[in-house]
């Protein structure tokens, strides 16, 4: 067998898989089979990207970096939907209907309303080509590598009467169970957790890195086809028809004939709904006939042809008891509204977020008040009003904490922050415990044998008071500790010796600078290489690297402005903490290897700058070339590399180098 036809036999049989996993949920093959064919087709790839694909199955782990999304015109508006509240909203939407349409009788097909962020999908040949978000209605941003990492998200299509091009609409959505990990592992890290599924569904749209986005258990859930002439009459066949080419549609939808069939279904979902994966926030009613549906048109900015029917929200009404005020690791003060106890969809509710002094002050909430406390999208509860009339006279505003719950140090709000803070860092208990909750955590210094419990009770004994003081732990200390045996004991000292291993960028990430999340830390530790030239660096310097903005500069200048946050690095320094990267992951600097080499740079990259590519092979040796030509010796391609570059390239027989193997190959020599 050829290896083109090898590599073109993978793929049909990966997307089937795919395709079986993830949309019919029904796999055939193990996940240890799927992910070794996986392997087989990504080594044959990298062998020959000649035969290289956009819509491999192997572009599902992302990995192109999108610096600007691309904004593009839809071919086919994308509209708004009107909204409807109750039965007579519904009646009086028939009656308009039923103006224009007055002979025939009227179908409506009822779908969920899913509550994520839409996407405009185009097909070409079957295959996808584009992915743009709803933007404005009329343009949006093109997201097509972010999209393509979601599982459900069909690169290829199956099955007949395929029309050669057309557009799919539907919700990008991030079902619970996903969600609820994601935010376990924020809390874990003393980050805030997500408000919802929606925003963090359209938040990952416009991660810039796309293997950012294939680690979210996104879903792409599509409902409607869109095109000129079309093989379909019906919205309900339509459904049927995508189900069949391979999309992800869900099978909750139905077709009636008269709002009584649509007041039922929206009966029996309004309740459902709390047993489904992901979240819904109505019921969408589309007239089912197409040819009913171009009569009635549509107004500025909807079609009359559609509506949706919003459930309520459940609400009900409770007693504030009291409000108590939450410190996390860095010392922002979130207050939390203590509820008498009430049931709200399916689950009982003792406690309700408030957010900061504003919108206790825009709320006018007072203690003893009976409030109307809300579910939404939302996980924490919020409490969304009070009823006045039932308000004690005698009552006071609520006086926000002037002292922290926990150090009584006086609390401060700097401008422009929403959230109050406990300054103080050394000794307020929950921020020291934080820090080094965060700093023992897998993603940093990934310490063994340590874990929040046992920070917590060192802390308290007064062994540690700060990450930096691990390193001076024994044996002989921990045992006295309450289930402390020789072994654990032993454990989490070598557990901390090990973690001088850590790679600097980690270790950076570790110390829990403001604003430093895991991937910044990766590019500044790249960047600068060491921590000391970080220390140099300022304002503008930082602000110059790729992706950071102002917030992150000045919060890293704030931090080693303070002699204590820099006494703490020396300390670890002198432990054996890795304060520089790892030379052996860095391009070499002058070689001759690449003497007499025409090189041409094509595409964005991940560890290193363009520019920086660039300088290196001119440092070993070689020169950069413009354009491709018979004299290039190699192209060095990143992501992005354009389709002609590649196509002249392939022409001319020109090798293409990806980054690592450019990297690994100066660094072998
Ligand atoms: P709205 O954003 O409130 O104007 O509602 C319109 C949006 O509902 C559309 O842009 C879609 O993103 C979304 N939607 C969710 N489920 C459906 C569905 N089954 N049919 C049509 N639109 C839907
Ligand atoms: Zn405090």
């Amino acid at each position: 067998m050829s290896i083109e036809k090898e590599i073109k036999d993978l793929r049909s049989q990966l997307h089937q898989y795919n395709h079986e996993y993830y949309v019919l949920d029904n796999a055939s093959i193990s996940d240890y089979e799927f992910d070794m064919l996986l392997k087989k087709l990504q080594a044959l790839e990298d062998k020959h990207p000649e035969y290289s694909d956009d819509n491999s199955p192997t572009k599902r782990v992302g990995g192109a970096v999108t610096k600007k999304f691309d904004t593009v015109m839809h071919q086919h508006r994308m509209y708004s939907l009107d909204n409807s509240y109750s039965q007579e909203d519904l009646q009086a939407w028939e009656k308009r209907i039923k103006k224009v349409i007055e002979e025939e009788a009227i179908e409506y097909t009822c779908e969920l309303k899913y509550d994520g962020a839409s996407i405009s999908l185009t097909y070409e040949n079957g295959v996808l080509l584009k992915a743009v978000t709803r933007g404005d209605g009329f343009q949006g941003d093109d997201v097509t590598e972010n999209i393509k990492t979601i599982k459900s998200v069909p690169l290829r299509l199956k099955g007949n009467d395929i029309p050669s091009k057309f557009d799919i609409r539907g919700e990008i959505v991030l079902p619970f169970e996903g969600f609820h990990k994601m935010n376990d592992e924020r809390i874990a890290l003393g980050e805030e957790p997500y408000a919802n599924t929606r925003n963090t569904a359209s938040g990952s749209l416009k991660l810039q890195d796309s293997s950012e986005v294939a680690k979210r258990p996104l879903e792409c859930l599509l409902y409607s086809l869109v095109g000129d002439q079309l093989p379909i009459e019906t919205q309900f066949t339509s459904l049927g028809k995508a189900r069949s080419w391979g999309f992800k549609v869900p099978e909750i939808a139905v077709k009636v004939d008269s709002i009584e069939g649509v007041l039922d279904f929206v009966n029996v979902w309004d309740t459902k709904r709390h047993q489904l994966p992901y979240e819904t926030d109505g019921v969408v009613i589309k007239v089912n006939d197409l040819k009913q549906q171009e009569l009635l048109g549509h107004t500025a900015k909807a079609p009359r042809w559609a509506m949706a029917y919003k459930f309520k929200a459940e609400q009900v009404v409770t007693t504030l008891e009291s409000v108590s005020y939450q410190v996390g690791r860095t010392g922002a003060i979130t207050p939390v509204a203590n509820l008498t106890a009430v049931e709200i969809a399916g689950t009982t509710v003792k406690r309700a977020s408030l957010h900061n002094a504003d919108q206790i002050a825009k709320l006018d909430v007072r203690v003893g008040d009976q409030v109307y406390v809300e579910k939404g999208g939302e996980i924490i509860p919020k409490i969304v009003g009070v009823n006045f009339e039932e308000r004690d006279v005698n009552s006071q505003p609520l006086a926000y904490a002037a002292t922290c719950p926990e150090c009584d140090s006086v609390l401060l709000r700097t401008d422009g922050d929403a959230k109050h803070y406990c300054p103080n860092e050394q000794s307020c208990p929950p921020q020291v415990i934080g820090r080094i909750e965060h700093y023992i955590s897998r993603k940093a210094m990934d310490i063994e044998g340590l874990g929040g419990e046992t920070v917590a009770l060192l802390v308290k004994e007064g062994l540690i008071n700060d990450f930096t003081d691990l390193y001076d732990l024994e044996v002989s200390q921990l045992l006295p500790l309450e289930r402390m045996a020789q072994k654990s004991a032993e454990n989490l000292v070598n557990g901390v010796a090990a973690s001088i291993h850590i790679p600097f960028e980690k270790v950076l990430f570790a110390l829990g600078i403001r604003f430093v999340g895991e991937t910044v830390a990766k590019k500044l530790a790249f960047h600068f290489k060491a921590i000391e030239a970080l220390k140099e660096a300022d304002q503008e310097t930082l602000e110059g690297v790729d992706e950071i903005g102002t917030k992150i500069a000045q919060s890293v200048v704030a931090y080693f402005s303070e002699t204590l946050n820099w006494n703490r690095i020396e300390k670890l320094k002198l432990k054996g903490v890795q304060m520089v990267i790892d030379e052996s992951q860095l391009p070499k600097v002058s070689s001759s290897i690449l003497d007499g080499k025409i090189i041409v740079v094509s595409g964005v990259f991940e560890k290193i700058s363009r520019n920086d590519l660039k300088k290196m092979i001119e440092e070993n040796g070689g020169k950069v070339g413009s354009s491709i030509s018979s004299k290039t010796s190699f192209i060095v391609a990143g992501d992005k590399m354009g389709p002609s570059k590649l196509a002249k390239a392939q022409k001319l027989g020109v090798e293409i180098w990806d980054e690592e193997r450019f990297l690994l190959e100066l660094n072998d020599s």
